[in-house]
């Protein structure tokens, strides 16, 4: 296969939403088709359960599963299908921001009863930001729920998108009946167990044919046919430019639990979806079929096993090949790097590959070179763009409670930063360590991990910040940006890059400060170029 056809054949996706909406259920179905897995239940559900962030070994146990989960990858129709776990939970939210940047498009899953829930609407909009296309999958129809087209409002004006459906319900719950493809023109009639078979599929491409009530009986009939006319009235045609533009939404309707209309989803997805997207770097536009190998690292991972701390770092090829045994420059390091065994990942097991394209992920050993971000190229000078740090919500002092370890400690939350767990601050006035998180269960996997794989103990102290900006940088001899300086000392930090950081006590006193110093700007994530 040529190295054209490598590239036109993958497809690099997250499946994003809310915890519960059907995720991982879903997940394994899609692996069923592919026949990547024999049976359910062999995805594990790499979802954080616990509130209590006491029990520390359930912590690790869980993102040991989610090592195991982080690529998905399986044949579907020739095509090289790549998911890229994002972990649901709040206090990871951020490991599913940079994920994002990883992927070429997105599946988002909607409960059917629940509508559009929180981490939907956050995780949504960044992939507005980016115009990653989505496809919307809206599922559990087997359960009593919301009415489609009430639903599908709510999709537009809670996530601001432009919906087309591909797909619509015939009843709901009790009186679930089916599903008319409207991509496909045909019917799928629901029988309750795991069905996955095409014959099930009845084509229909005139509506108005008697016999319809035959299949689905009168009541049904009539409503399908209003409804349907609704939608063409309502919805535009679906138009695959629009999606691939990031403009227009398609939606299909399923419950994954029963794997129902997932089929239909996924010979969709795999007809419309992009394949590898170019992408920018700081430098230049970088597309898929260029020769020359260009990747970067969106996701770093701890060893699960503590002895052997080394680290696995994820890198999205986005240009050329990725061999083994090749040199590649590390661009931050200005050093060539070869890798004797690069992962991929196939279903749920890694194994080392000697090729991988355009699309594919590739897990790196790194006994620490690597930082989230990094580009790996041939030689070329390139920067990739747009992995951003989140304002973080929660921030304690972090203090050394074992002086003989203190080294083991800097090392520790150094790597544990590279790695995106968390950011540091150093307070201007003192010079004191703030560690910020994203979530709050982040202060537990530090404390257990700088001790059993560093060695180092910690403590925290509780400091009442309520989130922290990054300031843009202004010329020092304005007056206004001197005056911020000297009255909000107290409240200046810089990050690990050296930003200037402010950090607000409460959103008061955000808004206050925004007025008092319009001219000094604040931002909520620290890429603002
Ligand atoms: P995730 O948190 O988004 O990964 O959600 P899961 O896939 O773990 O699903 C959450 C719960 O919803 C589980 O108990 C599933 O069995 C259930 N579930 C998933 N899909 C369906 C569906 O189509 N119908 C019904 N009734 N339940 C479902």
């Amino acid at each position: 296969m040529s190295f054209k056809d490598q590239i036109q054949r993958r497809r690099t996706f997250g499946i994003i939403s809310h915890p519960d909406a059907g995720k991982t259920t879903l997940t394994e179905k899609l692996l069923l088709f592919g026949g990547a897995i024999q049976e359910a239940g062999a995805v594990k559900n790499n979802k954080i359960k616990k509130t209590a962030t006491s029990d520390f070994m359930e912590i690790e146990r869980q993102r040991g599963i989610s090592v195991a989960t982080s690529v998905l990858a399986f044949l579907y129709k020739d095509k090289k299908i790549n998911i890229l776990d994002t972990p649901g939970h709040k206090d990871f939210a951020e490991d599913t921001f940079r994920t994002l940047t990883a992927v070429d498009s997105v599946i988002v899953v909607i409960d059917v009863a629940k509508g559009v829930e929180e981490q939907t609407e956050k995780l949504v909009q960044v992939c507005r930001m980016r115009n990653i296309p989505i496809i919307v999958f809206i599922n559990k129809l087997d359960r009593e729920g919301k009415d489609a087209f009430d639903l599908l409002d709510e999709v537009e004006q809670k996530l601001g998108l432009a919906v087309t459906p591909l797909s619509f319900p015939i009843g709901m719950g009790y009186d679930f009946k089916g599903i008319y493809n409207i991509y496909e023109k045909n019917i799928n009639l629901f029988s309750g167990d795991n069905k996955k078979n095409i014959e099930d599929t009845i084509a229909f491409d005139d509506l108005n044919n008697a016999e319809l009530e035959n299949i689905i009986g009168n009541k049904a009939a009539e409503e399908l046919r209003e409804n349907l006319e609704l939608v063409q009235g309502v919805y535009p045609a679906f138009d695959k430019e629009s999606y691939l533009k990031g403009t227009q939404q398609p939606v299909f309707f399923g419950s994954a639990l029963n794997n129902f209309g997932v089929r239909e989803l996924l010979d969709c997805f795999i007809e419309i979806a992009p394949a590898p997207r170019p992408k920018k770097s700081e430098e230049r536009l970088v597309v898929a079929d260029e020769e020359e190998m260009t990747g970067f690292v969106f996701k770093i991972h701890a060893n699960m096993d503590p002895k052997h701390r080394d680290r696995l770092a994820f890198v999205k090829i986005v240009s050329g090949t990725f061999e083994r045994n090749k040199p590649y420059l590390h661009v931050r390091q200005n050093k060539k790097l070869k890798f004797s065994s690069p992962n991929a990942f196939f279903a749920e097991k890694k194994e080392i590959v000697d090729i991988s394209y355009p699309g594919d992920i590739v897990g790196l050993h790194d006994t620490g070179n690597f930082k989230i971000g990094d580009t790996l190229t041939e030689g070329e000078i390139l920067h990739y763009k747009g992995i951003p740090s989140f304002s973080p919500e929660h921030f304690r002092y972090i203090n050394n409670a074992d002086p003989m370890k203190s080294k083991q400690l800097f090392k520790g939350i150094d790597q544990l930063m590279d790695e995106g767990v968390a950011q540091l601050f150093t307070l201007e006035i003192n010079g004191r360590k703030v560690i910020g998180t994203v979530g709050a269960l982040q202060f537990e996997v530090i404390q257990y991990r700088l001790e059993h794989e560093y060695g180092a103990k910690c403590t925290y102290e509780n400091f009442p910040v309520h989130k922290a900006c990054w300031v843009e940088p202004e010329d020092p001899k304005n007056e206004e940006f001197k005056e911020f300086k000297r009255v909000k000392q107290k409240f200046l930090a810089k990050d690990k890059r050296g930003q200037l950081v402010f950090l607000a006590d409460s959103q008061f006193s955000l808004q206050m400060t925004q007025q008092k110093y319009p001219s000094v700007k604040l931002h909520f994530v620290s890429e603002f170029d």
